[in-house]
């Protein structure tokens, strides 16, 4: 299986979690070609947005992404078909870490006038299988490398590191979720 690794970056302020305020501002992604591959190919773009374009100082801080860097790139509706036409045809399942990732999605694509595409709602939570997995409350990212004894590469919430990131946890989480997957399918067809 093909799994799209997703992490985005958004519009914030401190102390405030309204996502239908946030909008998107990077869209950073990597496709692994199977469970324990590295990343194949890197998909990172800046966005534009559009409702309130001025990037507040606490989300400069928190993400390094500079006005100018937003203020030069596509709207959320150019830069989100860039990113489905570079997923291309083949099925795939979109992974992020945690459901944030897919609800600032459909919010977008709804601020923008159209909808989520379906094959994005094929999605695996990866913070919640690996609490499952290892039997530990759902983490952040980095605590999750930590316990791991992995360390946090690149620049947390930049959304291609964290990406890139959440890519090294995914090796360690999906084989165990196909092998579980296919126990189940196993289990399922015995059965039936
Ligand atoms: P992350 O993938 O952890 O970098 O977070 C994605 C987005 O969530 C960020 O770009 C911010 O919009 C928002 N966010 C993350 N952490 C915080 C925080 N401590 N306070 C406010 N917003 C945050
Ligand atoms: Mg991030």
């Amino acid at each position: 299986m093909r799994y799209i690794i997703v992490d985005l970056e958004a519009t914030c302020w401190e102390a405030v979690r309204d996502y239908e305020r946030m909008e998107t501002i990077e869209i950073g992604a990597v496709e692994l070609l199977s469970a324990d591959a590295l990343p194949y190919r890197e998909f990172d773009r800046f966005v534009r947005p559009i409702v309130e374009p001025e990037l507040s100082d606490f989300c400069r801080r928190l993400t390094t992404i500079r006005q100018r860097d937003v203020e030069r790139a596509d709207d959320f509706r150019t830069v989100f078909a860039e990113f489905v036409t570079w997923i291309g045809d083949t099925p795939f399942f979109l992974c992020s870490w945690g459901e944030y990732d897919l609800t600032q999605f459909r919010i977008d694509c709804k601020r923008h006038g159209f909808t989520l595409p379906a094959s994005f709602e094929q999605h695996l939570n990866l913070k919640k299988e690996f609490g499952r997995l290892f039997g530990v409350k759902a983490s952040g990212m980095e605590q999750a490398l930590t316990r791991l004894g992995l360390r946090l590469e690149g620049t947390h919430h930049r959304g291609i590191d964290d990406a890139r990131n959440i890519a090294r946890l995914a090796n360690l989480i999906l084989p165990s979720w196909e092998a579980n997957n296919r126990q189940k399918r196993d289990r399922d067809s015995g059965r039936a």
